[in-house]
Parts: structure tokens; C-alpha cells; sequence
């Protein structure tokens, strides 16, 4: 299928056309068309799958096509986070360069006197995190009055975040008449529950790509001992094809030594985790997308939500205690259909994480033998076989790391990110 025989208009053709977008993915297909008459939509999709052009696209079409006088927003997306609200914003700029629509993006942490000039200039699609859009309404810098398109993204992470009653509250203010969009990366029932209260006879929508996904992922792990992973980790950076990296850590103060160790070996890396600021994440990520920094070393929190093309590595400098964070790790490569490469190192206090990783994917991961700082000890830690049967029962954790004798929420709570709805529920979703 072609993106023209989904009915957009030419400027949009054109704009997807010279992002690289050859055929429209799964979910747009299924879901442009049925926006584009003016359907209510329940998806469930997570990032990855292209939903957000799913989205912005007919949207940007409708306002286009029925181009109306008035100052008010005429969208609203609200998303969970800065970063996901920042990068709908961004979306929406390139696939709408040539319809000319206005937009805004709102979020807290930041100063609200530029989001305020914005809205004050007019802005036609308004992406916002509820909490900034509530202040923002309760100022009076924006009314909600004229709202044609409300989309609802990453619902149950906005449900698990706490912010039902936000929602709800903006919800009020906007126009009864008005075309809804709900997405969710799960349907639990209170999800499915809270659904039902915002769309009317919706269409729906099911796109699960995880599996098709890690498949295309080359994955692979190097046993090496805890002590040589920074001589590991800057042995394979040196290769040429590392072109852009995201190296995940457990915790704030690992990422930070990690970037700090690589800079000094005259590898430039940027670290992003929940201490720094907006303003330093917002930096090191343009850093990183425009290719002036080639690697990134993030924690699992500081890393959702962020969509950056053609990561060429995903490298785990910590195996993650849940499963389904590796998954979801090892997904920021290999995006809409690119190849993609996954490394894990993996010291002899984590084989029962690469045993559950590995149970989980129901595969096992080519181990690599060839380099200089293998370890045989770690690969033979739980008493596998070494024809390569890797499957068994760990002996637990040795020595007492840091990463805090099996719970789930780490000995040292203050450094390893998580908090409120933090890594656990990521975890389950993905
Ligand atoms: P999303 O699920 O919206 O976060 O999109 C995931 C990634 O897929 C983004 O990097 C998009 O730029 C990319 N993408 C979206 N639609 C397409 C498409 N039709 N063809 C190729 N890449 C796409």
C-alpha cells in the first residue's frame, strides 16, 4: 500500500515521502482512513509502530482542509511526558511543513513564558502534559473551547502516572461534539474502562509489534568480568560501524561514570538520567540526533519516550533485572523496519538475568567469544554446560553488588531510577 491510496493530500504525501517513508506502516493503514471520516479511534499500539503519524497526519489533513478563523487550539494531544510530548511536537512540524499549521508543545520543568507567547500567537494542534495544560487553563492563556481532534496518548502510562483526575478536569472543557482518539499500549480493564468515556463508537485498532520487532534485531552477549567492562565497552566502540549508540545503565551514577570514563578515552558521550535537568537532556539528545555525540548512556527511565532514527547499537552496559526492560531496550533499535544491533555484557552476577532474559524471548542469545576480556568464569557461572545449553537455574548473585541482593527495586533506592510508576511498569507493558 501506498501512502496516496490512504487519501492524504499531496503536501502530506510529500513530507512523509522525504522523511524516507516509502509505504505507510500497519497502523497508519488501518487507522488514516477511518480518521480521516471522522471516527472515533480506540488503539492499542506503543511506540514504534508509527502511531504518531497515524495520528498527526489525518489531523493535520482535517485542519488544512477546514481551515477555520479563530485563535483557540482547534487539537489537543495530551501525552505522559516532556520528552513524548516534545517529540509529537516535532513530528508534527515535519509532517506538516508544507500544510502550514500552527502548533505548540506544553510540559512543566521548563519556564512557561514561551509556551504562553505560543499559544498567545495561536496555535491550531496543542501537545501537552496535563499538568502544565491545567495551570496554563487556569491562567487563562487557553481555552479549549474550539477543539475539533482530542487524542489521548500513552493512556495507561497517564493512568499509572496518577494523572486521571488532570485529565479528567480538561476533559470538561472540552467541546461534546469533537473527534476522540484513545491510545493505549495495554487494555486493561480500567483502561478500557476510562476508554469508554471519552469515544463514541470507535473504531479499533490492535497493532502488536514487539515480537516481529526484537527478531530483527541482531542480539548478541559478551561474559566478561564486572571489572573490564569499561575496556570492553571502549574496544567495541572503536568499530566503525557503532555509528549511533544508546548504552543503558542501572543507575544514575553508573551512567554518569560510564559517559565520564568514555570521554575520557576520547569517545565522546553525553549521560541522560533523571538528575539533569530538561535543558541538559533536551541538549545532549539534539547532540546525539544531529550525530555531533555518537553515544548516549541512559537509564531506563531517561530513555522512554525517546525516539531518535538510525541507532545503529543498543548496548547493555547492566543486564536489566525485569525481562521485559531488555525488550524494550533492545527496541529503540531497529526501528520501522531499519536492522539493528544488540549487545549485552553479561558478568557472572548477572546470568539468572540473561537465564530469565532469555526464557522470556523464548531464544537464546549468540554468546561472543572473540574479543580480549571473555570471561569464562562469568559464562559458567550457573553451572551451564558448555556445548552452549545455557538454560538452568542460577546460583543467585555473588558479592553482594550494588545492585542490592535481588529486590526489585535496588539496595540503593536514591540512585536507581524508578520511583512512582518508574521501571516496574514500564516493564510490564513493554
Ligand atoms: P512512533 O511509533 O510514532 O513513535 O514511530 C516510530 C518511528 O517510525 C519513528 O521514528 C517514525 O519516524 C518512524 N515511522 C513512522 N511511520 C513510518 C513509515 N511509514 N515508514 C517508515 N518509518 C516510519
Amino acid at each position: 500500500m501506498d501512502f496516496k491510496d490512504l487519501l492524504l493530500i499531496e503536501p502530506l504525501q510529500r513530507a512523509v515521502k522525504e522523511e524516507g517513508y516509502t509505504a505507510p506502516t500497519p497502523i497508519q493503514e488501518q487507522t488514516i482512513p477511518a480518521l480521516l471520516e471522522g471516527k472515533d479511534l480506540l488503539g492499542c499500539a506503543q511506540t514504534g509502530t508509527g502511531k504518531t503519524a497515524a495520528f498527526v497526519l489525518p489531523i493535520l489533513q482535517k485542519l488544512h482542509l477546514g481551515r477555520k478563523i479563530t485563535r483557540n487550539p482547534r487539537a489537543l494531544i495530551l501525552a505522559p511526558t516532556r520528552e513524548l510530548a516534545a517529540q509529537i511536537g516535532e513530528s508534527i512540524r515535519v509532517y506538516g511543513k508544507y500544510v502550514r499549521i500552527s502548533s505548540a508543545v506544553i510540559f512543566g520543568g521548563v519556564s512557561q513564558n514561551p509556551q504562553v507567547f505560543a499559544l498567545h500567537r495561536g496555535a491550531e494542534i496543542v501537545v501537552a502534559t496535563p499538568g502544565r495544560l491545567l495551570d496554563l487553563m487556569n491562567q487563562g492563556h487557553v481555552h479549549l473551547q474550539d477543539i475539533e481532534f482530542f487524542v489521548l496518548d500513552e493512556a495507561d502510562r497517564m493512568l499509572d502516572m496518577g494523572f486521571i483526575d488532570d485529565i479528567k478536569k480538561i476533559i470538561q472543557r472540552l467541546p461534546k461534539k469533537r473527534q476522540s482518539l484513545f491510545f493505549s499500549a495495554t487494555l486493561e480493564a480500567k483502561v478500557v474502562a476510562f476508554a469508554r468515556t471519552l469515544v463514541h463508537d470507535p473504531v479499533h485498532v490492535t497493532i502488536t509489534p514487539e515480537k516481529p520487532t526484537v527478531e530483527k534485531i541482531q542480539q548478541s552477549v559478551y561474559f566478561v568480568q564486572k571489572e573490564k567492562k569499561d575496556a570492553l565497552l571502549v574496544h567495541l566502540l572503536s568499530r566503525p560501524e557503532m555509528k549511533r549508540v544508546i548504552i543503558f545503565a542501572q543507575m544514575k551514577h553508573i551512567a554518569n561514570k560510564v559517559a565520564e570514563m568514555l570521554n575520557h578515552s576520547g569517545i565522546r558521550a553525553d549521560a541522560i538520567h533523571g538528575n539533569k535537568s530538561q535543558g541538559a537532556r533536551t541538549v545532549s539528545l539534539d547532540r546525539f540526533r544531529r550525530g555531533s555525540v555518537r553515544v548516549l548512556v541512559a537509564t531506563d527511565i531517561a530513555a522512554r519516550g525517546i525516539d531518535v532514527e538510525g541507532i545503529s547499537h543498543v548496548i547493555n552496559y547492566e543486564l536489566p533485572m525485569e525481562p521485559e526492560t531488555y525488550v524494550h531496550r533492545i527496541g529503540r533499535t531497529a526501528r520501522a523496519g531499519a536492522e539493528g544491533q544488540a549487545i549485552s555484557f553479561c558478568s557472572a552476577h548477572e546470568r539468572h538475568s540473561l537465564i530469565a532474559i532469555e526464557r522470556m524471548i523464548h531464544q537464546q542469545i549468540q554468546v561472543i567469544k572473540e574479543h580480549p576480556f571473555h570471561s569464562e568464569s562469568a559464562m559458567h557461572a550457573t553451572g551451564a554446560a558448555p556445548s552452549g545449553q545455557r538454560f538452568g537455574r542460577g546460583r543467585g548473585r555473588r558479592g553482594g553488588g550494588r545492585r542490592g541482593g535481588g529486590r526489585r527495586d535496588g539496595g540503593r533506592g536514591g540512585d536507581r531510577e524508578g520511583g512512582r510508576s518508574g521501571g516496574g511498569h514500564e516493564g510490564r507493558r513493554r
